[in-house]
């Protein structure tokens, strides 16, 4: 009985839409919203604390009714309004990566939508008779307006998801309906690589099923984050060989929706937004060393973190903006987050947490200068500026 209450569960837990009235936790009598502000306040004294005996400047400061940027850290996101200037007619709004030009490039649905009718129960995409979206699904964006520069990518996919542009211009895409995970070469419409099996689902390193994003190395190394089934990170050689899949053997870890992923290649870390396990966790990336590491992952998680949806790194710093999400009976807000990885600690919350919904995915532009992100429901692209200092 308890395995069918999973099984129909499931499905209506892994699309990307909001999910309202679903509490995953059973409700202690004893847990009320009292006892957690006084978590929260436990947790903002202790990482007080933690900072002054480390010496630094940073605050952490739990205020979900705070409208501006609420951390001391080395770059915090300001909103900047009235951007994109003009409305972009947009689906809903999967993946965004920001390419070397420093320009915007999201990815987006068009008319089609995932809902709780897309998949089978074996994670078969149910509408492929549709054929691929005819829209142009990859937009790159002007930074200053916000207005479409160039369209890319109709006829070639059928439910978009993630999208990442590496050091060189190429273009990363995964298509959960297809089950695989593509690499473009700028300006090209033929894939250069193609990960998994076109409408296969599986978990063998030949199979993907409905993987989520990709994040590549300076030095090559793919990182394939697969995703909403298989739960696990898959690491392939420049040229596509399988070398590693995490967690495997006796890693000490386990994922549950790897949603984004973000390298801080000066840690050696692949970072993860661990989406239902509610954190951010950052196992070896072993980049440096191809010997199987002992090193433990680094865990980011606190008890208003929520579901992690998206991730960018800065520099050491991680962006994190996570969805809609109860911990026990509460709804959690809406906001990002500033996480140091290296401490496995935030650092810091930001907003606008009234105006969020549904955030899906965030990208930084290599110049650092500033941070994207995308929502699904309302179809919405942010853009931030990263400032110095407290506002
Ligand atoms: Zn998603």
């Amino acid at each position: 009985m308890a395995t069918k209450l999973v099984a129909v569960l499931l499905p209506l837990l892994c699309f990307d839409g909001v999910l309202s009235g679903v509490a995953f936790n059973s409700v202690p009598a004893n847990i009320n919203s009292d006892f957690y502000n006084d978590f929260r306040q436990l947790l903002k004294l202790s990482a007080s604390l933690h900072s002054k005996n480390e010496n630094q400047k940073r605050n952490y400061i739990v205020d979900s009714q705070q409208p501006t940027p609420s951390a001391s850290a080395e770059l915090i996101p300001q909103e900047v309004e009235n951007w994109p200037e003009t409305d972009l007619n947009l689906g809903q709004v999967s993946g965004v990566s920001v390419n070397i030009h420093q320009q915007p490039v999201i990815f987006h649905r068009a008319d089609r939508v995932w809902d709780a009718s897309t998949f089978d129960y074996n994670n078969n995409y149910k509408h492929r008779n549709l054929g691929p979206i005819s829209s142009h699904t990859v937009l790159t964006l002007d930074p200053q307006t916000g207005r479409i520069l160039k369209e890319w990518g109709k006829n070639l996919f059928y439910m978009p998801h993630g999208l990442t542009i590496d050091h060189h211009n190429n273009m990363w895409i995964t298509d959960v309906a297809r089950h695989q995970a593509f690499k473009f070469r700028a300006d090209m419409n033929e894939p250069e690589l193609i990960f998994g099996q076109n409408f296969e689902p599986g978990d063998d390193n030949d199979h993907l099923c409905k993987p989520t994003s990709v994040a590549v190395a300076s030095t090559g190394e793919i990182f394939i984050a697969d995703g909403y089934c298989n739960s696990r990170i898959l690491k392939f050689t420049a040229l596509g060989h399988h070398m590693r899949t995490i967690p495997s053997g006796n890693e000490c870890l386990s994922l549950s929706v790897p949603h984004h992923t973000a390298l801080i290649e000066s840690l050696d870390r692949i970072c993860v937004a661990d989406r239902e396990n509610k954190r951010v966790v950052c196992p070896s990336a072993e980049l440096r060393d191809n010997k199987r590491s002992s090193t433990q992952p680094l865990t980011i998680q606190t008890p208003d973190m929520g579901r992690v949806f998206g991730i960018a790194a800065v520099g050491e710093i991680i962006y994190a903006v996570n969805g809609p999400s109860f911990t026990f009976d509460m709804q959690l807000p809406v906001q990002g987050f500033i996480i140091s990885a290296e401490n496995e600690t935030v650092i810091g919350d930001w907003g606008p947490f009234e105006k969020f919904q549904n955030p899906h995915a965030i990208a930084a532009s290599p110049n650092t200068s500033s941070l994207y992100i995308v929502e699904i429901g309302p179809n919405k692209v942010w853009k931030f500026k990263l400032v110095h200092g407290k506002q």
